[in-house]
């Protein structure tokens, strides 16, 4: 299956949230564009036409409401996440009354923000280029399958969530109960050794100190090998 990249718009005028939205959505394969005020994104939309917008309420220009008003009186039917740093309700009430999709609450998890647009795209029926690749190493989040080099490998789904959280936190050290909380969906009562047995099952099949421990500290998949 070869769909076309996934487009997604982000409106946004604090920087550092921009770019770190930035590098997680393009690390999960999307086309990204950014915008930090409300003007600029609504001429931005006309001809990126993406597939979602992340769209922040608080800009310097015109309200996020504002846009989203625009956006839907144009007849734009595109889905809009909407990001809140207002601890009120009721402008999150009126986003999702302006046509809103779906509303995360500032500060986020980074997993927590893909996993909402993975949700509008299901929905959408939309299908999302599911490969996570990192040097040799690609896994297909979509069909649960690992490939190392040219070679599938058999990958449980205890040893594919955990792959998946150290993929998604390149460059990052992920603690051991950072790992178990990947797995918990799979497994509801993780014993206290399972991480490690679950990871020496992985690291046989991936290459050489793909996986690297630090030592206690937990574990990181870093951007630092060949
Ligand atoms: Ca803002």
């Amino acid at each position: 299956m070869h769909n076309a990249p996934m487009k997604i718009l982000i409106v946004e005028d604090d920087l550092s949230i921009a770019e770190q939205i930035s590098l997680a959505l393009s690390a999960e394969h999307f086309v990204i564009e950014v915008s930090n005020t409300g003007i600029d994104a609504i001429k931005l939309e006309r001809y990126f036409e993406p597939d979602l917008v992340i769209l922040d309420l608080g800009l310097p220009d015109i309200d996020g409401t504002e846009v989203l008003a625009k956006l839907r009186a144009a007849k734009k039917t595109v889905p809009v996440l909407v990001l809140t740093a207002r601890a009120d309700i009721e402008s999150k009430v009126s986003a999702l009354d302006l046509g809103a999709d779906d509303y995360l609450a500032k500060p986020f998890e980074m997993l927590e923000l893909v996993a909402r647009i993975r949700a509008i795209t299901r929905r959408m029926g939309q299908a999302v280029s599911s490969v996570m690749e990192y040097g040799d190493v690609a896994l297909d989040t979509a069909a649960h399958t690992l490939k190392v080099g040219d070679v599938t490998m058999d990958i449980s789904p205890r040893e594919f969530a955990i792959l998946r959280d150290l993929l998604q936190n390149i460059g990052r050290v992920r603690t051991r109960a950072s790992l178990e909380e990947a797995i918990y969906s799979w497994d509801k009562e993780v014993s206290s050794n399972a991480i490690e047995v679950h990871l020496s099952h992985l690291r046989k099949k991936l290459p050489k100190d793909f996986i690297k421990t630090i030592r206690g500290v937990g574990y990181t998949v870093n951007s630092q090998q060949g």
